[in-house]
């Protein structure tokens, strides 16, 4: 491939990923050669070479063989091929993050410009981006107010919560609104990983002293998952003292973590305590609307690259209802299913969603237990768990108990033997005779198709 046709695909580029994406992303690449149908491209910083391979490589590809050529891979190497240019032009909002000059290419992208360690932003964890819910409004106001940069008002900033909740993202957004509104202030993200490997890094340099001042000349310190230090002594002990120095100053710092303090069991009591003195918020496991509202946020601005993306109706609904383990988990299936709908080039329907999310709905299926399955059933049906499994035929009793089983069956992967053994040592034909008489039944009777329904949408919510 010539320039003059890397400068076409370019053209064509621009077009699919928007142009934010495109000045932020591709940009910054060059183009080298083509050997053994792999097209070699220079990156300026790791950073970019990792997020390009990760989520422009199909675009590019696809684009490159339009064009005509014979590729089938991409590679991505730092180097002194990447233009100055890079760096320089891919100021779109919010900037600043990823503009490390491509001196040192060898460096980790955690190296920047300053020399001050940080990790790198991720450019789409904004306030923008971040949908607000019932279990994470605590958090985002929180946050909001930390990043209005004003007086310092609670510090630290605890955030806790199972993995995919946000914290990450509230953190990034938090210094993202900080650097556009106060310039001046020397805001700092970093992993509580990346926190520890520079301080043992300035013990192996004998260089402990600079590593102090660096730390303490920051305004606003963010440190995330700090449960990762949890256990490890010294770094403990000088995160501790950074820690101190930095609020003695009235610096502020916010800090994230899988845990509440005190139950973050190899955590320096002192540490725990003087987190506690500050602010701690937790992120809840998300609720259907939140995950509904993440689903309609992100396919609205996949909609923006993608004009002619269709989805029936239901399926954002359904993935909410099935996918309900953490927010990762269903980007991660919206991924799939947008490049699914590229793929096929029509409208995603509700049977091609649950083919394509098969893994992803199996292994949310298996999260519901049968505890749960009769603990439901009992109260959708105001009876007693001891009535549910006693020997009794009424009716009123023998149908729900029925029901639990048909759902048992269903919702979760287990086998009619371990079922019959749940429910007070039943013979698996018992349990198949359950089984089937519910799905006869759903088909007759539209009370029990209902029953079934709802007690299934609760189980999964
Ligand atoms: P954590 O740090 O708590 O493990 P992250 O902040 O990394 O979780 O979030 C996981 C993914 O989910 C990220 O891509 C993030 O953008 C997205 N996400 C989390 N919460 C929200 C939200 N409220 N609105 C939109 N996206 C969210
Ligand atoms: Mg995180």
């Amino acid at each position: 491939m010539t320039q003059d046709t890397w400068g076409h695909v370019r053209g064509e580029l621009l077009k699919s990923v928007g142009k934010n994406n495109f000045s932020a992303w591709i940009e910054p690449i060059t183009f080298d050669a083509i050997k053994d149908r792999t097209a070699h491209f220079h990156v300026p910083t790791n950073f970019i070479g990792t997020w390009v391979t990760q989520h422009f490589s199909d675009v590019i590809l696809r684009h490159l063989i339009a064009a005509g050529l014979s590729v089938d891979r991409l590679k991505f190497a730092v180097g002194a091929g990447a233009t100055a240019q890079a760096s320089v032009d891919i100021h779109t909002p919010p900037p600043g993050a990823m503009s490390a000059p491509a001196t040192r290419p060898a460096a980790p992208p955690q190296a920047a410009a300053t020399g001050m360690p940080e990790s790198p932003l991720n450019a789409n964890l904004t306030f923008a981006n971040f949908v607000v819910g019932k279990p994470n409004e605590l958090a985002h106001a929180a946050a909001r107010r930390v990043a209005e940069g004003g007086t310092v008002s609670f510090n630290p900033l605890f955030l806790y919560g199972g993995v995919g909740l946000g914290k990450t993202h509230l953190m990034h957004a938090i210094a993202w609104e900080l650097r556009q509104s106060r310039p001046e202030l020397k805001v700092i993200y970093l992993s509580a990983e990346q926190f520890m490997y520079r301080f043992i890094r300035a013990l192996r340099d004998q260089d402990t002293i600079s590593f102090k001042e660096t730390f303490r000349s920051i305004d606003v310190l963010m440190v995330d998952d700090v449960q990762f230090i949890a256990g490890k002594n010294s770094t403990q002990e000088e995160f501790f003292h950074t820690f101190n120095a930095l609020v003695e100053l009235g610096k502020q710092i916010i800090i994230s973590g899988d845990r509440a303090p005190v139950d973050m069991d190899e955590l320096d009591s002192r540490i725990a305590s003087r987190l506690q003195c500050g602010l701690v918020v937790d992120l809840h496991p998300t609720d259907y609307e939140l995950r509904l509202g993440v689903l309609q946020q992100k396919v609205e601005a996949e909609r923006n690259r993608h004009p002619d993306l269709k989805i029936a109706p239901g399926v954002l609904e359904f993935v909410a209802h099935r996918v309900s383990t953490n927010i990762r988990v269903l980007e991660g299936a919206l991924t799939r299913l947008f490049a699914f709908a590229d793929l096929i080039g029509c409208e995603i329907t509700m049977d091609l969603a649950q083919e394509c999310l098969s893994d992803i709905l199996r292994a949310t299926d298996r999260k519901v237990t049968m505890d749960e399955i009769i603990k439901k059933t009992c109260e959708h049906y105001h009876l007693r768990q001891t009535d549910l499994m006693s020997p009794s035929r009424a009716r009123s009793i023998a149908r729900p108990r029925q029901m639990a089983m048909y759902l048992c069956k269903k919702l979760t992967t287990r086998s009619l033997p371990e079922i019959g053994r749940k429910f007070g040592g039943r013979d698996h034909t018992t349990i198949l005779h359950g089984v089937r008489k519910i799905e006869e039944l759903i088909s007759l009777d539209s009370q029990i198709a209902e029953d079934a329904e709802l007690l299934r949408r609760m189980l999964e919510a």
